[in-house]
């Protein structure tokens, strides 16, 4: 599967918001947005205006980015989330905040979303008991996430337990420490996504 692999602080600073891509170094003062708050590259420091379709294209960089979707999973997220009832892009929106990827590293066993994507690829997680290997999976209301037994073992699986036990968790998720068991209470909706976003831009990006 193709994959970003550049430095992704250049996305950050590209989109001139945290994206939140590094884990526990996107909370400390050696953060590249926090050091180096203009555009990456040699005209970095000159170029600021955008056209109309420049800030649209730039909306959907940013959602994209934040999610680590590629722009071929990203068209076709926007194509069921048109299709479906509803808000466009509050659909969109809810599809990629209910990844599974997104929704290991928002449990905090996963210190990125890239981080929680290898995890997930490597057979580290089950979804209702079963293992699942799919980072875009999709998850239900009612959906319990849990460690593979088989991994119990694995540092990377305690410290991830550990994290777990810390973290805050948005509305929508809960896990216990106890039964190292993660809940989906409900669908995540629009005001439960982390980044500034104006989704309508991207509907209109590709409605041209
Ligand atoms: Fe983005 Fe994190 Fe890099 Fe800061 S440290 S620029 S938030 S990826």
């Amino acid at each position: 599967m193709a994959r970003y692999t550049d430095s992704v602080c250049r996305l950050c600073r590209r989109e001139g918001v945290k994206l939140f891509l590094k884990a526990t170094r996107c909370e400390t003062a050696k953060c590249a947005i926090d050091r180096r708050a203009y555009l990456p590259g040699q005209h970095g420091q000159g170029r600021k205006k955008f056209s109309e379709y420049g800030v649209q294209l730039r909306e959907k960089q940013k959602v994209k980015r934040f999610y680590g979707v590629l722009e071929k999973q990203f068209r076709i997220y926007f194509a069921a989330a048109d299709r479906a009832k509803g808000v466009t892009g509050e659909n969109l929106l809810q599809k990629l905040e209910s990844r599974l990827d997104n929704v290991v590293y928002r449990m905090g066993l996963g210190e990125s979303r890239n981080a929680a994507r290898q995890m997930i690829s490597h057979n580290h997680f089950m979804v209702n008991g079963k293992r699942v290997n799919i980072p875009s999976y999709i998850v239900k209301k009612g959906d319990v996430i849990s460690p593979s037994e088989r991994k119990l073992g694995k540092a990377s699986i305690k410290k991830a337990l550990e994290r777990a036990k810390e973290k805050t968790l948005p509305h929508w998720l809960s896990f216990d420490p106890d039964s190292k068991q993660g809940l989906v209470q409900s669908l995540p909706t629009r005001e439960d996504v982390a980044i500034p976003v104006e989704e309508q831009l991207i509907v209109e990006l590709y409605s041209r």
